[in-house]
C-alpha cells in the first residue's frame, strides 16, 4: 500500500439515492472507492479516527434508518474482472477444469455474470438479473432459483404456465456461494487476508462475515469451462423468471423475509408444505396493505415496495405487523432477510 494521505470524506450525504429503497437517511461521512487500495486506505483512516466504518454495494438488499448512518459509508465502486487461470481437478472421480475468475468486490453481479457467460464459463449463470454487487452477494450469500425444467430453460416462462413448471414446490436454489474458491477480505484489526470458501461457512442467506465485520475486497470464482449457448439459455430464463415472478419497476430492496425451514414448513397447512414466506404475509391477508408510502406488493408479498416518500419508519411498522400477524395466524416467526443499517 503506498504511503497514507488524508481522503477525501464528504459529510452529511443522503443515502437514500444510493439505495433502491430510496430510503434512509444521510451518511456522516461518505466516500466513493474506486481501487481496492482506496478502499483499505479509506478504512484504516477511518478507524484510526475511530469511526466505524459501512460498506455499501448495489444498496439493493438494505433499509437505511431515517436518522442514517453513523462514522464513514465508504460507496464500492471497484470494477476489475481478471481471468487468473486454470486447472484440472478431479471431482468424483472424474476430471475437470476450472478456470479461476477474480472480481472486485464492487463488480456488478449482472457485469460478472454477462461476462463469464460470454466466456462460456459455468457456475453463475443462474443469478443474471441479480441486483447489486459481489460483495454484497458475498455478504446474503444471494441465490436463485435454477432452472427447473428443459422447457424453461428455453426461456418460455409466462405468468400463465408458470405453475406447470413450478408448481409451489420448493425449487431447486444455486448459491452464490457454491461458486467461490477463494477471498481477499480487509479484518476488523485492519489485516488483509486471504481465505478459501469455507471460511465463509455459507448456507441459506447466510455468510460468516455477517458476524465477523471482515470487509470483502476481491472474490475468485471457480468456474467450469461449458457450452456458451446452453450458458446463455439459462441465463435468459432466469431473467425472464424473474420479470414474471418479482414486481417489475418499483423502489423496493427484494425479499423482506426469508423462506422457511423445511421443519417450519411441514408444521404450517399450505399445499405442499410450501417454504415461501410471501405464502403466509399473502395468506394473513396483507397482500397491498399500506403504512405511509411503504406498501406489501400486490404482485409479490414478500416484496415492501416504496410509492412515493416511505420512512425507514413506515417500512419497519409493516414488517412488525406482518410478522405479528403470520405469528398469530401460522405460529411462524418470520426472520427479516433486508439488513437493517444505521440508526431508526
Ligand atoms: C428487485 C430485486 C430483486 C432481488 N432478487 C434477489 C434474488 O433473486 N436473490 C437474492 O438472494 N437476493 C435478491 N435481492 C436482494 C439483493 O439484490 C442481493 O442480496 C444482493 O446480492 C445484495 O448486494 P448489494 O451489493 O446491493 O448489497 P447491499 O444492499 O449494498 O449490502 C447488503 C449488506 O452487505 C454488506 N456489504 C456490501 N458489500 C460488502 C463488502 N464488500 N464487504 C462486506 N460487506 C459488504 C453491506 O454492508 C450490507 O450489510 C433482490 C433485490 C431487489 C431490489
Amino acid at each position: 500500500m503506498g504511503k497514507s494521505h488524508h481522503m477525501n470524506f464528504t459529510k452529511d450525504v443522503s443515502l437514500a439515492p444510493y439505495t433502491t429503497f430510496k430510503i434512509g437517511g444521510p451518511a456522516e461521512f461518505f466516500y466513493e472507492a474506486g481501487t481496492i487500495e482506496e478502499i483499505v486506505e479509506s478504512v484504516s483512516q477511518a478507524r484510526a479516527l475511530d469511526l466505524p466504518v459501512t460498506l455499501l454495494g448495489g444498496g439493493t438488499n438494505i433499509l437505511i434508518g431515517d436518522k442514517g448512518i453513523r462514522g464513514l459509508v465508504i460507496k464500492n465502486n471497484t470494477g476489475a474482472i481478471t481471468i487468473r487461470g486454470m486447472k484440472a481437478s478431479y471431482r468424483s472421480g472424474k476430471k475437470v477444469g476450472s478456470v479461476y475468475v477474480e472480481a472486485d468486490s464492487g463488480v456488478l453481479f449482472n457485469k460478472l455474470v454477462r461476462f463469464t457467460v460470454d466466456e462460456g464459463l459455468g457456475g453463475l449463470e443462474a443469478h443474471l438479473g441479480l441486483p447489486g454487487t459481489v460483495g454484497g452477494a458475498i455478504y446474503m450469500n444471494s441465490k436463485w432459483t435454477k432452472a427447473a425444467s428443459k422447457d424453461a430453460a428455453q426461456g418460455i416462462v409466462t405468468q400463465n404456465n408458470r405453475r406447470r413448471y413450478f408448481g409451489t414446490l420448493p425449487m431447486p436454489t444455486s448459491y452464490v456461494g457454491d461458486a467461490v474458491y477463494q477471498a481477499t477480505i480487509l479484518t476488523p484489526q485492519n489485516e488483509t487476508k486471504i481465505v478459501d470458501r469455507t471460511f465463509f461457512r455459507f448456507a441459506y442467506d447466510t455468510s460468516a462475515i455477517q458476524k465477523t465485520g471482515d470487509i470483502v475486497l476481491q472474490v475468485v470464482f471457480a468456474l467450469t469451462p461449458g457450452e456458451k449457448d446452453g450458458l446463455w439459455k439459462v441465463a435468459n430464463h432466469s431473467i425472464a423468471y424473474r420479470r414474471v415472478s418479482q414486481p417489475q419497476g418499483v423502489k423496493s430492496s427484494g425479499c423482506t423475509f426469508r423462506n422457511l425451514s423445511p421443519a417450519e414448513a411441514i408444521s404450517v397447512s399450505s399445499p405442499n408444505q410450501t417454504t415461501s414466506a410471501g405464502f403466509l404475509v399473502d395468506h394473513a391477508g396483507l397482500k397491498g396493505l399500506k403504512i405511509g408510502d411503504a406498501q406489501i406488493s400486490p404482485v409479490h408479498a414478500n416484496f415492501i415496495v416504496n410509492n412515493g416518500h416511505a420512512s425507514a419508519r413506515d417500512v419497519v411498522e409493516l414488517i412488525e405487523l406482518a410478522r405479528r400477524k403470520v405469528k398469530e395466524q401460522f405460529g411462524i416467526e418470520l426472520v427479516e432477510e433486508i439488513v437493517r443499517v444505521g440508526e431508526f
